[in-house]
């Protein structure tokens, strides 16, 4: 649809330079881009810094250079990124129970510790929270809980973490839990169990999105059929041009778009890769079932074929090329970002942390998009969602 020229990349030799000042020095759309981004609210659909926040004390005011971490707070000043969903992620083995609560509120205190120790931050629950942080010149950090399992197969677990601040729950995370099929793993409901009609229902009622990241086709039918708010999908590409289980079809970009929902590009290599076709995601499938594993380890099969066949790494163009084909097919009203930052081991070249979201936008302006639009891309649709859920009435406020 657009012009996909190439993007040029940002050169290795000026990799120890900070992410503006390579694309000042780029051209004169590298000039524009970055006034751009500076004036635009930018907002993430899905990182998951607050598991190392948890387990590692990761300090997130501090600013980390050795790019193990892909964001803290002074990179995501850097990168112009304003507003973040932190992930409450809760792994799989924690259980579909009372363990699985504890460890959600665990991290929900460790990120509130951080975030009320600092001057640079604070947490937000509302699209209007938002727009006052931000304008104060903080950032905005929401949570979404990660992993339906944790809320114990209750409704009132879920009214419990709406309290604590949860805004988001992605319906499973790699593992089907008690109400709901996950796409990488054995379907045992045929979708949403009753239960989980209700969960959707009280997510409604609570103000909390619902997310169909990692669920399964039919659970994100189902979840859509019951929703009557907007849905989200915080962190996956498209399958049209990767083609994982992990990613959404034409048809659930479609049926997001009707639902006023929006889905949040991956940056993942392994989500955006194009080398990554379908004899080699057959080959992992091969493999997994070769070995007896199940498709929770897909990733690592994936990059076995990758390896034994040296296919290249995923680029910032490939990234682009998904914003593109979603904005194709659903409209550029329900497109967003949704990088996984500290989700996932491997970035395409030119995105490998938060201070390299400046080249999106560049990116966005070398091919075409008006200021509107990126302006959509880059946090107008998720405010949208966001105040469309909002206790306090939508993002007009505050
Ligand atoms: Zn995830």
């Amino acid at each position: 649809m657009r012009d996909a020229g190439p993007v040029p990349l940002p050169a290795p030799v000026q990799d120890t330079l900070c992410a503006q000042d390579t694309l000042r020095a780029q051209d004169s759309l590298g000039d524009r881009a970055l006034r751009l981004h500076d004036r635009t609210l930018v907002v993430e659909g899905h990182v998951d810094t607050p598991t190392l926040m948890l387990d590692e004390d990761y300090p997130v005011a501090r600013r980390h250079t050795d790019r193990r971490a892909h964001l803290d707070l002074p990179r995501m000043e850097e990168g112009g990124l304003d507003a973040a969903f932190f992930s409450i992620y809760v792994a799989p083995y924690y259980g579909n129970g009372a363990r699985a609560v504890g460890r959600a509120r665990a991290m929900i205190d460790a990120v509130t510790r951080q975030v009320e120790a600092t001057d640079e931050a604070e947490l937000a629950t509302t699209a209007g929270d938002v727009r006052r942080i931000a304008r104060s010149g903080r950032a905005a950090i929401l949570l979404g809980l990660e992993g339906g399992h944790a809320l114990a197969a209750s409704p009132d677990t879920l009214r419990a973490l709406a309290d604590a601040g949860i805004r988001y729950v992605t319906l499973t995370h790699v593992n089907t839990n008690r109400w709901a099929d996950s796409s990488q793993d054995e379907p045992r409901h045929g979708g949403l169990t009753d239960l989980g009609r209700e969960m959707v229902r009280t997510m409604n009622e609570e103000d909390v999105l619902v997310d169909l990241a990692h669920v399964s086709d039919a659970t994100f039918f189902d979840a859509l059929a019951v929703s009557t708010a907007p849905v989200i999908v915080s962190h996956s590409s498209c399958r049209h041009l990767t083609p994982t289980v992990r990613n959404v079809s034409d048809e659930q970009l479609r049926a997001v778009a009707e639902n006023g929902g929006v889905v949040m590009i991956n940056f993942f290599d392994a989500m955006v890769n194009p080398a990554l076709d379908r004899t080699v995601f057959a080959a992992a499938h091969r493999q997994l079932e070769r070995e007896a594993k199940g498709l929770r380890s897909l990733w690592s099969a994936v990059y076995d074929v990758k390896r034994a066949r040296d296919l290249p790494g995923a680029t910032l163009s490939d990234v682009l090329d998904h914003i593109d084909h979603a904005v194709e097919v659903a409209g550029v009203d329900h497109v967003a970002l949704g990088s996984d930052f500290d989700g996932v081991f491997d970035l395409p070249q030119g995105l490998e942390d938060v201070t390299r979201l400046p080249w999106i936008t560049y990116g966005l302006l070398k091919r075409g998009y008006t200021e509107a639009e990126i302006t959509k891309i880059l946090g107008g649709n998720t405010l949208r969602v966001l105040g469309a859920a909002g206790r306090e009435g939508g993002e007009g406020s505050g």
